[in-house]
Parts: structure tokens; C-alpha cells; sequence
């Protein structure tokens, strides 16, 4: 009997969509990629909005107010109302609001919604440091420099409060992979010898601040990270649902460690409305929706397909490779953890040869 337990996987045989009340929504590569709607996106959660799902959007992108965020989500087609964005600089500002006096001076960094959080939770946002500033305010921004870098260093070293909307290092723009706020926080850290107290994903404390804005009693965390979103869910002991939309791969899926493990998995957004197999633990295979896999020596062996039939009678939208994902990453994890090797590259092979 081993003591690892690598399935994360959970069951649901109706759909995600008619289990859970609060959807939890990380935007950039799960509703929009750029100023782009993913695919599908729009038209399910405007159906999960009809069927009384509440929802809300949560993002560790600071640089962009939350009335700006929803329009964003408006003019895709979604009907968004403004408080339903939930951004990490309101985690911030709020986190601040408590340890200070109302009206106190805090230095803002990054882009506009970073100030607008501030003042939201009735504190004064300033872009210079003086000594009756008492706390700094550092999320991302593309127009953050030197200056802002230098003044927040000041202010840390003369003893303000400083919270840091998020760790990402890095951020998705439509040219490549650019610096992150985890980068220019590091900076003012480097400068000072002081660590910021951070908020954001994969926190637990930006998901908990977006139930209690919304309500609901089941929430389910959608994203498109696994150290992000799915981390996040984790630390918040609420289930989620991976989309293969944004940056997450199968090689990725596949050598997620524990703790970034999703409890369901979808093409995109449409897999709301499906049922979600199982994987159970069969004699050395994994067994998925029929889809049955095994590790022979650190290499994949699949000996059973299920037929296109009872596919879509077990997964709703006829994704028998999903069952095969979910099956094989129960088998390279729980390889993983024990400390075995896996021909990762060999088992994505062999999962896209019978997807193909
Ligand atoms: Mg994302």
C-alpha cells in the first residue's frame, strides 16, 4: 500500500457548473489572452451568470482599476458589474487599512489601481516619500522606473509598512515574457535588507476577500496557472478547474507538484457544463472514464481506449484525451513524488499520438 496519494483528481458526475455556487476567475488565458476573449470564454459564463452562478474575477495584475477591468469584461460581451473585479492591490490596500490610521499617507507604486485601492479603503495614496508617510503600496505598473524604485526604498528603510501586491516575476505581454512585480519588489528588497509582506495568488487571501465580497457557500477556482491559480486554490482548501487555455501545457500538467494540482480539467470554459471522470487506482493502472494507463519503467503504457461512445456518455463533450491526461498525470505523479524517473517527453508522445 503506498502512502502517496498523487490524485487530486475529483468526480463530478453532474458538471461543475451545477455543483459549485461562486466561481473564483483568473482572467488573462482563461477569459481573455491581450485584448483578445479565449474562445468560448464569453458565452459560458454569461451562461453560468443566467443559470445563477455568481462569479468573480481575480487577478494579481494591480496595474488596472477594477472599473477599468470590467468594462474590459463588458465590452468582450460579458455582463461584469465593477465590484465583481477582484484585484491583489484591494487585498493590498486593505491589508494596510488594518495595521494604519484611517487617512494615512501611503506611498503608491505601479499602475493607477494601485492608487485607487488606497483610496478606496480611506488611505491617502502619494508618489513621494516624506516622514509622515507610514506605508508603501508596490504592485505592477509598465511605467514603474527608477524613481518609484528609489522612493519606495526610502520609504521602507524609514520604517513604512510595506505590502506587495503580488510575487509573479514575471508577465505575459504580447511580445514575450517581461519583468513582473516579484522583479521590482526584489529590487527595493535588495536595496533595503526588508521583506515585503505579499498578497496575491497563489495566496490564500485574495480568494477569501473575493467570497466574502460575492458570497456563495462552493467556490471553484478557475485558472490557467498551476503556481498561481491552482496553488492558490490549494492554500484556500477550495477545489479547481484547470483550462487549457493560457499557459499551462500538458508537460506542465503532467510534472505539477503537489499542492499545484487541479481537481478537474477542461479545454476551456464550455467544460463548466460537463461531467467531470474520476481516476481511480487499479492494480498498477490508472484508471480514467475506461482509459486505463501504466508506468512500465519510467515509460507510459495505455491499454485501453474507451470507445467514442461511451466517451461522450462519461465525459459530456467527447474529450476522451482528457481522460487519458487525468489518468496519466495520476501516473507520472504519483511516479514523481516517489522519487522515480519518468520519460515525461515520451509519455506527452504518446498522449498527443492518441489524441491525434
Ligand atoms: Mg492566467
Amino acid at each position: 500500500v503506498s502512502e502517496v496519494t498523487p490524485v487530486s483528481w475529483r468526480e463530478c458526475s453532474t458538471s461543475p457548473g451545477a455543483e459549485y455556487d461562486v466561481l473564483l476567475l483568473d482572467l488573462d488565458g482563461v477569459v481573455y489572452v491581450g485584448l483578445q476573449a479565449v474562445p468560448a470564454a464569453v458565452v459560458n459564463l454569461n451562461r453560468a451568470t443566467d443559470t445563477g452562478l455568481r462569479s468573480a474575477y481575480v487577478t494579481n495584475n494591480a496595474s488596472r482599476p477594477p472599473q477599468v477591468v470590467a468594462q474590459h469584461l463588458r465590452d468582450l460581451g460579458l455582463s461584469a458589474a465593477d465590484d465583481q473585479v477582484v484585484t491583489s492591490a484591494q487585498e493590498g490596500a486593505e491589508l494596510l487599512a488594518g495595521s494604519l490610521p484611517s487617512g494615512a499617507r501611503v506611498l503608491a507604486v505601479g499602475g493607477p489601481g494601485v492608487a485607487a485601492a488606497l483610496e478606496e479603503v480611506g488611505l491617502a495614496p502619494t508618489t513621494r516619500w516624506d516622514d509622515t508617510v507610514t506605508g508603501v503600496l508596490q504592485g505592477f505598473g509598465t511605467d514603474v522606473g527608477w524613481r518609484d524604485l528609489a522612493e519606495a526604498s526610502y520609504a521602507v528603510a524609514g520604517g513604512a509598512t510595506w505590502v506587495a501586491t503580488n510575487p509573479d516575476l514575471t508577465v505575459p505581454t504580447p511580445r514575450g515574457t517581461a519583468p513582473g512585480n516579484g522583479q521590482l519588489t526584489a529590487v527595493v528588497q535588495r536595496t533595503t535588507g526588508v521583506e515585503p509582506q505579499v498578497t496575491g495568488k497563489p495566496g490564500k487571501g485574495l480568494f477569501e476577500l473575493a467570497v466574502r465580497r460575492c458570497g456563495g457557500h462552493r467556490p471553484l477556482v478557475v485558472g490557467d496557472r498551476l503556481d498561481t491559480d491552482i496553488a492558490g486554490a490549494v492554500n484556500a482548501g477550495f477545489d479547481s478547474l484547470l483550462v487549457l487555455t493560457g499557459v499551462t501545457d500538458v508537460v506542465a500538467l503532467l510534472t505539477a507538484r503537489p499542492g499545484e494540482r487541479p481537481s478537474y480539467l477542461a479545454r476551456d470554459l464550455a467544460g463548466l457544463w460537463s461531467p467531470q471522470p474520476g481516476v481511480q487506482a487499479d492494480d498498477g493502472w490508472w484508471v480514467c472514464a475506461g482509459t486505463r494507463v501504466r508506468l512500465e519503467d519510467g515509460h507510459l503504457e495505455v491499454a485501453a481506449l474507451v470507445s467514442e461512445q461511451v466517451d461522450r456518455a462519461m465525459n459530456g463533450a467527447g474529450d476522451a484525451d482528457l481522460s487519458l491526461l487525468r489518468a496519466a498525470a495520476s501516473a507520472v505523479w504519483e511516479a514523481q513524488d516517489a522519487g522515480a524517473d519518468v520519460d515525461v517527453l515520451a509519455t506527452v508522445d504518446l498522449i498527443s499520438g492518441h489524441a491525434g
